[in-house]
């Protein structure tokens, strides 16, 4: 490494090992694999002294990722200041993925998706739980001892349907925090219509950050017991998964009449739903309240699409580790996988910054209303 060049990992949600940093025209580098699983594709770290430099970057592990599709057509994200997210243009070839780019300040950030700190997250929490029209409750900790955050907006009351809104069960997908930050803050907007009526109407139960260990310690997927949460749904362990133990027990307490799980997807270029269509007890209901739910969102944003997405599963095949499964089987109620995409919605694309913190927080924002279009048929049995 030469006298100025200085590559540095962050110690929260950071991720990169430096093989050799020589040269600007030469930045080898590797991703960590998740620490007690194999897991790995999340990087985050900082590159100081390069301004007005060409740097060429080589992540040379980048075939051994957890998701190589994930690499077509994927540009790494980039910011000065932590608070602009842009895309550098980045390209996979034989196995390794490379970009270059000419910092214009003495530090730039690179990361596979614009980073969501877990300082950034209780800051966030704090202030929601300071809002009169949100209640903090308590939920149990982490495998690292980190108290686990539930938020319940609304007054629980006779006959009002329960819904649950998580995000992050697996760390690197951090597009989850950016849209809770869409979508939290208008459910406490006391002027406006929609988050009145489901406030008034309604308790919405929300986990904002599930898997708080890995993504302090820059998981792609997985807790600080290696272990993926929405694969432990079947049996959570109060030891290995706690987080899922301790909101599947509230769950069971308060009950579950619409569940919302959000997360990002590496390599289908456009945001959709995964339903629950392969649990036993599917029926003609859930199968129009899923159509309602995804019908209504893509008329409410033009970044939402029915098109794309998983392929759905057979009657009876779904596995019910996975939570939208676990929980359509368990209370027989809406129950969805929300996916954004790591790279770009193709359906309207922006290649500046590709999908990102604001297009997530304004898709947070619109799910919203698909919640109030879908609202009249929750507690049809
Ligand atoms: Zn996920």
């Amino acid at each position: 490494m030469t006298a100025s060049l200085h590559l540095s990992v962050p110690h929260d949600s950071g991720n990169i090992d430096i093989l050799s940093a020589e040269t600007p025209s030469d930045i080898r580098l590797a991703i960590r694999e998740d620490g007690a699983a194999k897991f790995y594709q999340w990087f985050y770290f900082r590159l100081t002294g390069a301004k007005d430099t060409r740097c060429r970057l080589t992540i040379e592990n980048a075939a051994g990722a957890s998701y190589v599709p994930g690499w077509s057509n994927y540009h790494v994200c980039a910011s000065y200041d932590l608070d602009h997210w842009f895309r550098v243009e980045t390209k996979y070839k034989d196995g390794q993925l490379i970009w270059e780019h000419e910092p214009q300040t003495q530090s730039v950030y690179y990361a596979y998706f614009a980073p969501y700190p877990i300082e950034r997250y209780r800051s966030f929490v704090a202030d929601v739980a300071c809002s009169p029209l949100a209640d903090q409750l308590p939920l149990g900790e982490t495998v690292d001892g980190e108290p686990l955050d539930l938020l319940r907006i609304g007054t629980p009351g006779e006959g009002k349907p329960n819904l649950w809104v998580i995000a992050r069960q697996h760390p690197g997908e951090t597009m989850g925090s950016w849209w809770m930050e869409g979508f939290l803050p208008r459910l406490l907007d006391d002027s406006d219509a929609v988050a009145m009526a489901l406030r008034d109407q309604a308790v919405t139960y929300v986990v904002p950050l599930v898997n708080i260990d890995g993504s302090r310690r820059g998981h792609l997927r997985t807790n600080a017991a290696g272990k993926d949460l929405n694969r432990e749904w079947a049996e959570p362990s109060a030891e290995m998964s706690p987080e899922i133990f301790h909101i599947r027990h509230k769950m069971d307490e308060l009950g579950c009449d619409f569940f919302l799980d959000v997360h990002g997807d590496e390599a289908i270029p456009n945001n959709f739903i995964a339903g629950a269509e392969g649990v036993p007890n599917w029926s003609q209901v859930q199968q129009q309240r899923l159509d309602q739910f995804k019908t209504s969102l893509a008329q409410l944003s033009p970044a939402f699409q029915t098109k794309e997405g998983y392929p759905v599963d057979a009657p009876g095949t779904a596995n019910l580790k996975i939570a939208a499964n676990a929980i359509a089987h368990r209370f027989d109620c809406l129950s969805m996988t929300l996916e954004m995409p790591f790279k770009d919605a193709n359906v309207l694309p922006d290649p500046e910054v590709g999908w990102s913190p604001d297009r997530c927080a304004d898709l947070g924002r619109s799910c919203l209303d698909a919640i109030w279009a879908v609202f009249p048929k929750l507690k049809q049995r």
